[in-house]
């Protein structure tokens, strides 16, 4: 594979300063923790960070025209991101065939919510403060977003998200977990829109060291790069009317 991809990790940034807890898990922020392991990945060339507090939000024109895969972590704000925004992202996704890897809390980003056209609601628990055990299985061996990756990945800690997750049915489904307390959820979960390319996973709680952990990296990595612009021959044309190529009659 050549090394083609320009990856821009979008991080909302606002937990690693307001949260000590947070801070102590991640002290250069959950976006620099992915973007280092992605960094170092076969097929991606350039890694940048883009966060709500930077310029145009991290969205500008300018860095979506140079992105092929977003990856987008948020909690707290997804209300501040604005409007002009996410439809930048939406038609960058939809019409330019970026793909996005939206992570854990970013299922009720308007981005997502936006691709999706479904509220993205789920049930939740963050028990005791500490989490518990959660259980990812592989669900479709073939893809090739498990790839190198087992049957199942174990988190000994983990937030619980649970169904019912009110989402379009994904067009590919490659992770369902179990949870302690008995809940299911989809947590790998593929969508196409437009010339575009959408990855849902869902670990990732900020107070858990879930960033750290080998095999979730692996799998977002593997993320990115199936998300990655298919090549459109030609391009795309914007001029609906066409004569035929053929006489007609
Ligand atoms: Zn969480």
């Amino acid at each position: 594979m050549s090394n083609e991809l320009r990856v821009t990790v979008w991080n909302e940034g606002v937990h690693e300063k307001t949260n000590e807890r947070v801070r102590k898990v991640y002290p250069k922020g959950m976006g620099w923790q992915i973007a280092q392991y992605l960094k170092k990945q076969e097929g991606i060339k350039s890694v940048r960070i883009a966060q709500l507090e930077d310029p145009d939000q991290g969205l500008s024109d300018k860095i979506l025209n140079t992105t092929d895969v977003m990856t987008w972590w948020g909690h707290v704000a997804h209300d501040r991101v604005s409007d002009e925004n996410v439809e930048r992202v939406r038609r960058r996704v939809v019409e330019g065939g970026m793909g996005l890897v939206v992570l854990h809390s970013g299922h009720m980003s308007k981005p997502f919510r936006a691709l999706m056209g479904t509220t993205c609601m789920l049930k939740w628990r963050e028990w005791q403060g500490i989490g518990e055990k959660e259980r990812l299985w592989v669900v479709n061996p073939a893809h090739p977003i498990v790839d190198g990756v087992p049957e199942r990945i174990e988190l000994e800690r983990s937030e619980m998200y649970g169904e019912h997750f009110d989402i379009p049915q994904p067009d590919e489904q490659v992770f369902i977990s179990w949870f302690q307390g008995g809940e299911v959820f989809r947590s790998g979960c593929c969508w196409h829109r437009g010339l575009g390319k959408v990855f849902y996973f869902s670990p990732g709680h900020e107070t858990i060291p879930i960033y750290r952990n080998e095999l979730i990296l692996k799998v977002i990595a593997n993320g990115v790069r199936w998300a990655s612009p298919s090549r459109v021959l030609g391009g795309i044309k914007r001029d609906h009317f066409v004569p035929p190529l053929e006489p007609i009659g």
